[in-house]
């Protein structure tokens, strides 16, 4: 039953359709789009394309109609029952609002001798802003400190044991990631609220669970979640920051009040719709077994070094799920080089340093191939890049 879920939903994807001598393992860094948002785009376009929140004709009136029932259906997508324009606010992605969050949000409330503990080892967008907004203040004579969140690559979670340690009376704020983006854990939110406390803020990067894994606001207590449309099977450019505002000021980005991504925040509404429709519990489901055949499997080639989530749940009760995202190195061949041989099989896949923070771009031994699967995926592809890498030895 659910193989012919998982094949009526393949289907659905034009691009996957149109090459069926290509696997396209790279949803981590963009996701394919479904028919039903590729016709939303269209229809959008060709029948009442206008700006939004200006003009008072019928397609100007629908636009503007339309992206409000987005934001409603962002927060519900979310597990907030009652989002408005104080909770759901419209961004290019999860690199401009983490930004926002950083330098309009954050920094201004901060004083000399505050602590913030940010992640060290995730996604750059999750590093870099949290940096900026140090050093604007720095200028300004204000020294906070910096600290990072202790990632333990055995259990794919934060090292909970040690954040103890690095909370205290100054810590004013928490940046974290939701599913990681290299190693693929589902990080343990609630762990982290219980370390750091009911009064810390904590922003979580939501760029790799949101549309991959069930998201319920009502049962993560963060502050701020961020993630990307493009990563969500919509349209580049459009995003969403949520904000809580229980804790702090009031969220107000400044810096975008032109033309929204009118055509991107329609597709965006469809594409959430459609993975509701889906069922994104069985899509989690389904990509998280598709990451245990591979990683199984390739533990059992010695050639092979499998990153992160080391522990299986069964050895080790603190040890959290690894979603659909496996990454590792070929012990002898460089990471593009085994790229190279990937794609000329038919394997899309990213090979490189994959924007992990801390990352030497000049450093072969931390570059990573990494397979991230979406509901199109299948056994068959896995087995059959499987087959390619035991040729290599
Ligand atoms: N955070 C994480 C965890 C990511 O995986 C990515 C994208 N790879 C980003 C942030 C940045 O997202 P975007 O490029 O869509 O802004």
């Amino acid at each position: 039953r659910l193989a012919s879920w998982q094949r009526e939903l393949r289907e659905q994807f034009p691009i996957v359709a149109a090459h069926p001598e290509l696997a396209y393992l790279d949803s981590a860094s963009t996701a394919q789009k479904p028919r039903a948002v590729l016709d939303a785009v269209q229809e959008y376009l060709v029948t009442r394309n206008a700006n939004a929140g200006r003009g008072t004709y019928p397609w100007a009136n629908a636009t503007t109609a339309a992206l409000e029932r987005v934001r409603e259906r962002v927060g519900a997508f979310l597990g907030d029952p009652a989002p408005d324009r104080s909770s759901v606010h419209f961004v290019s992605g999860t690199t401009e609002g983490l930004r926002a969050v950083a330098l309009d949000w954050l920094a201004p409330q901060l004083a000399d001798g505050d602590e913030i503990l940010v992640p060290f080892a995730d996604h750059e967008a999750n590093l870099v802003p949290w940096r900026e907004a140090a050093e604007r203040l720095a200028r300004a004579g204000v020294e906070i400190v910096v600290r990072g969140l202790p990632y333990q690559e055995g259990s794919g979670d934060y090292d909970h044991r040690a954040l103890p340690g690095l909370v205290g009376p100054r810590t004013r704020f928490v940046a974290a990631t939701h599913v990681h983006h290299v190693l693929g854990g589902d990080m343990n939110v609630h762990r982290l609220r219980e370390a750091v406390g009911p009064d810390v803020p904590i922003c979580l990067d939501a760029a790799q669970s949101v549309g991959h894994v069930p998201v319920d606001l009502g049962r993560l207590d963060v502050d701020f979640l961020v993630f990307s449309g493009h990563k969500a099977l919509a349209l580049p450019g459009t995003g969403a920051v949520w904000a809580r505002q229980s804790r702090g000021p009031a969220f107000r980005p400044g810096g975008w009040s032109g033309t929204p991504n009118t055509v991107g925040l329609v597709s965006l509404g469809v594409a959430l719709d459609w993975l509701a429709a889906a069922d994104v519990g069985r899509i989690e489901r389904w990509t998280t077994a598709l990451a245990a055949r591979l990683t199984d499997r390739l533990r059992r080639l010695p050639q092979y070094e499998v990153l992160g989530c080391q522990l299986s749940l069964a050895a080790d009760a603190t040890a959290q799920p690894r979603r659909g995202i496996v990454s590792f190195r070929h012990r002898g061949l460089g990471s593009d080089d085994l790229g190279f041989v990937l794609h000329s099989h038919g394997f899309l896949v990213r090979a490189d340093s994959l924007c992990r923070a801390g990352a030497r771009a000049d450093d072969a031994r931390d570059g990573a191939v990494r397979v991230s699967l979406h509901v199109h995926n299948t056994p068959e592809e896995i087995d059959g890049l499987l087959a390619v890498l035991d040729t290599l030895d």
